[in-house]
């Protein structure tokens, strides 16, 4: 049986002109519902808004109007630290650049979402160091970003995703900006992060083949999906 994990509820978003024209409407009334341990895409044509949807949907931004349902708790309620510290929590984000902090070596950086909410230092890098391992990259621990392959630097970017154990992903094309092989690598973990961890995963993917394994396609058209 299917378990409801994210419910978004009328969400609207508009934003100003800044040359006092008429606000740009880019989402109009989107209604979505995320199950525990799926695979969702969003598909969409380029500017339809999906990058705001799901900036929307992992508390990174607000809707005008329009709720975003965990449970009970709407996330688009919450004030800017409270929302800091769900996202630490309960979601894990993937860009289609990496968003590294290029002073920091992978291994730093894949321990950082434990560090800032408070796991100690040696716990949080053997957890680090396990998922270095999962994802066949734990001999580039000591690299920092700018020394590392873009299919590299994309798992590091998934291992710190999963450091706190969230139960969503949110991948805003994760592989765009990968070739073939690294293309595969990455979404097999994506993959197996659904039938190993139970994971959700929302996914935008420009990839046929990638929607078409999916267990949902949502496509956003005029502002809304259907
Ligand atoms: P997608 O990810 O589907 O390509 P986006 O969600 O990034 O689309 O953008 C949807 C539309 O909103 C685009 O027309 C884009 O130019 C516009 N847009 C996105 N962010 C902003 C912003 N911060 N200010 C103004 N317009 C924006
Ligand atoms: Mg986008």
């Amino acid at each position: 049986m299917s378990e409801l994990l994210l419910k978004a509820e009328g969400i609207y978003k508009s934003y100003d002109d800044d040359n006092g024209g008429p606000p740009l409407e880019v989402l109009e009334n989107v209604n979505l519902e995320v199950q525990k341990g799926t695979i969702t895409s969003i598909v969409g044509s380029s500017g339809s808004g999906k990058s705001t949807l799901l900036h929307i949907l992992g508390g990174l931004d607000k809707p005008n109007k329009g709720s975003v349902l965990w449970g009970d708790k709407d996330i688009s309620l919450m004030n800017s630290d409270k929302l800091a510290e769900f996202r630490n929590k309960n979601i894990g984000f993937v860009f289609q650049f990496h968003h590294l902090l290029p002073e920091f070596t992978a291994i730093e950086n894949i321990a950082m979402p434990a560090l800032i909410s408070g796991v100690p230092m040696k716990e949080a890098s053997d957890r680090a160091l396990d998922l270095m391992k999962r994802f066949s990259i734990a001999d580039r621990r000591f690299h920092r970003p700018t020394q590392l392959s873009g299919g590299e630097q994309q798992r590091v970017s998934m291992a710190r995703a999963l450091m706190n154990s969230p139960e969503l992903i949110l991948a805003d094309e994760p592989t765009g900006n990968l070739d073939d092989a690294n293309t595969q690598i990455i979404l097999d973990l994506l993959f197996e992060l659904r039938d190993r961890d139970g994971v959700s995963v929302l996914l935008i993917t420009h990839e046929k083949n990638i929607a078409e394994r999916s267990d949902t396609i949502l496509e956003i058209k005029n502002g809304t999906i259907d």
